[in-house]
């Protein structure tokens, strides 16, 4: 698959990290074919993680990733859900390999800065979600 969707959370723009995140987005050979500044609602949030709505953390998870503005984009390179999960690292930051963007920017399991889909059929249910097909390049 050519094309992954990704989210810059609530705590890494707070913290100010959007332009050095998408920096290393690029220069990592990533193009990006989407993208927006938004907020989630909480039923938008309940549904993105309806797969983990049994979990001890969903509630957590739906609270922190609605708090404030995230980043979504579609991104565009070979091999694109596998190699943007190696570029941003496990999900725990303190499991994830030097230099990947959850190393260098994310707080805690919870809040770990950024989102990578995790199949291509994924990532197109995700981009959807986020996009029209008029604001995918
Ligand atoms: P993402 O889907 O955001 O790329 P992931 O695939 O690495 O992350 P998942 O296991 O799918 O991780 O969990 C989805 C998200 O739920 C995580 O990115 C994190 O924000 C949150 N999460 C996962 N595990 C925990 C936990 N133990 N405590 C709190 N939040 C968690």
């Amino acid at each position: 698959g050519k094309r992954t969707f990704t989210m810059i959370k609530p705590d890494a723009v707070e913290a100010g990290h959007i332009g050095a995140i998408l920096e290393q987005i690029t220069a990592s050979g990533f193009k990006i074919v989407a993208l927006k500044m938004t907020q989630m609602a909480t039923a938008d949030a309940q549904e993105f993680y309806a797969v983990h709505n049994e979990r001890p953390f969903f509630g957590e998870l739906v609270e922190f990733m609605t708090r404030g503005p995230i980043v979504a984009a579609v991104l565009e390179k070979e091999n694109a859900v596998e190699d943007f999960r190696a570029l941003i690292g496990a999900t725990n930051p303190e499991d994830a390999a030097d230099g990947t963007i959850r190393k260098k920017y994310a707080k805690s399991v919870g809040e770990n800065a950024v989102h990578g889909s995790d199949s291509d059929e994924n990532a197109k249910i995700e981009a959807s979600f986020h996009f029209a097909g008029r604001e995918m390049f």
